[in-house]
């Protein structure tokens, strides 16, 4: 018998009275959508993107409030984590997240620490610090009292003989 697919609307031959798509991929792709359809739906009348709630960080561009608020920043602003820090003054490599989020990763990056130190070590000549190593950009002062104590704090471990000397002495 000739029946219509729901989805494409094409016209296909099959002996099924049941059968309502003309192929499998075709049944799939309309559940897909059907699926994505209420999903969005779902999103509009329940989730509160942007509001205030607790242990939110709040964009200070727009000054709506988000658990990743740099991933919106590209997202909404096309402007990237690194830009934007540098526009309001914070610590480049510290990270605009929620407690929530914060949590998560650093569980995450701990789980793979050591991949990630030998990574490190192994390009080394990248990574290291290098003597008269010009910085492009103007140090925020949170950078600045970060790396004093971690200067700090490293080369008092380097003493005390508890890790090695990474610097690169090339
Ligand atoms: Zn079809
Ligand atoms: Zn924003």
């Amino acid at each position: 018998m000739k029946k219509v697919c729901k989805n494409c609307k094409r016209v296909f031959e099959t002996m099924s009275c049941k059968q309502n798509y003309c192929t499998v991929s075709c049944r799939n792709n309309y559940h897909y959508y059907r699926h994505q359809q209420a999903r969005v739906e779902y999103q509009r009348k329940f989730r509160r993107t942007g509001e205030y709630a607790v242990d939110k960080v709040q964009c200070l561009i727009c000054g709506k409030w988000y658990h990743h608020p740099m991933s919106h920043c590209w997202q909404t602003h096309k402007v990237l984590s690194k830009e934007y820090k540098i526009m309001f003054g914070f610590d480049i490599t510290k990270s605009q997240l929620s407690k929530k989020v914060q949590d998560v990763m650093s569980e995450n990056t701990l789980a793979r620490f050591d991949s990630i130190e030998a990574n490190l070590l192994r390009h080394r000549d990248k990574t290291c610090f290098k003597k008269g190593h010009q910085v492009r950009y103007t140090r925020s002062a949170e950078t600045a009292e970060r790396l004093r104590h971690q200067f700090d704090d490293y080369h008092k471990a380097v003493k005390e003989g508890r890790i090695k000397w990474h610097y690169n002495t090339k």
